[in-house]
């Protein structure tokens, strides 16, 4: 019984490996299409992805392109709904997300995450004239926020306040319509897309004191490993001649 099962299992490597060796001879490639970069992004969070007629461009947009040349790699970018972006990946519709996407714990059981490449801080937009005043008046009370749907800002709000007290919105701009137009009390969100959003909507305001400070990065598909060693390298490259900084503050100039 047991050489019957040795047998079977030599057999099955053996199958295994041909299958291995017959890929690595199609030379396959490390990206989902081959020559090309594919990256998932929801294109409504300024400065880091946007659309300037019908190209997205931003932050992201423009270190993605810089690793996208240095892999020799053509980039396309996709723009799907933010809380799809993990899934895609994950099943390899996509090589990278990069969309502002902090890096977490919890994300970090699905995907693998590439070097760190800015910081994000959660922030809390009111009307002008709000009686909530920080996050300890907004949570003691029974004040709705309003969040993008799957961000962290979503997250955290649900454990903080409750699923009653959240009110999720696919797109964060909508969310802060929704603040101008009395359905919300408050919004959860990113500090650079909110102070975006702030400045094109009349009568409201970032509170002073921030919500969270986390970090971004780029997320790869788990088995992907190769190309999340190449990806890390190009950051560390870019990092290290300024070519990250200067992107970053092309878009954000009071940062440095
Ligand atoms: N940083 C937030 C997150 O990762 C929001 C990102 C986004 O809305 N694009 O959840």
């Amino acid at each position: 019984m047991k050489k019957i099962l040795k047998r079977v299992l030599v057999a099955t490597m053996a199958l295994s490996m041909g299958l291995a060796s017959a890929s690595c001879s199609s030379k396959k490639s490390i990206t989902v299409e081959k020559g090309k970069l594919s990256m998932a992004t929801n294109a409504y969070f300024p400065p880091y992805e946007y659309y300037e007629g019908n190209k997205i461009i931003g932050i992201d947009a423009e270190i993605a392109e810089a690793v996208a040349k240095k892999l020799g790699l053509e980039l396309v970018i996709w723009d799907v709904e933010f809380d799809s972006i993990i899934a895609g990946v994950s099943s390899n519709k996509y090589d990278i997300g990069m969309a502002g996407m902090t890096v977490t714990e919890d994300r970090k059981k699905a995907v693998n995450f590439s070097k760190t490449y800015a910081t994000g801080i959660q922030s809390i937009i009111v009307k002008e004239g709000s009686e909530i005043t920080d996050i300890d008046v907004l949570s003691a009370g029974t004040y709705k926020v309003g969040v993008q749907q799957g961000t962290t800002g979503d997250i955290y709000m649900t454990d903080d306040l409750g699923e009653d007290r959240v009110v999720r919105y696919s797109k964060g701009n909508d969310a802060v319509l929704a603040l101008s137009t009395d359905k919300v009390d408050a919004v959860v969100i990113d500090n650079e897309p909110a102070k975006s959003f702030v400045a094109a909507n009349d009568g409201l305001k970032i509170l002073e004191t921030p919500y969270a400070v986390e970090d971004y990065a780029m997320c790869l598909n788990k088995n992907n490993t190769e190309l999340l060693e190449k990806i890390d390298k190009a950051l560390e490259e870019l990092t290290a001649d300024g070519t990250i900084k200067a992107i970053i503050e092309k878009y954000i100039p009071s940062n440095g």
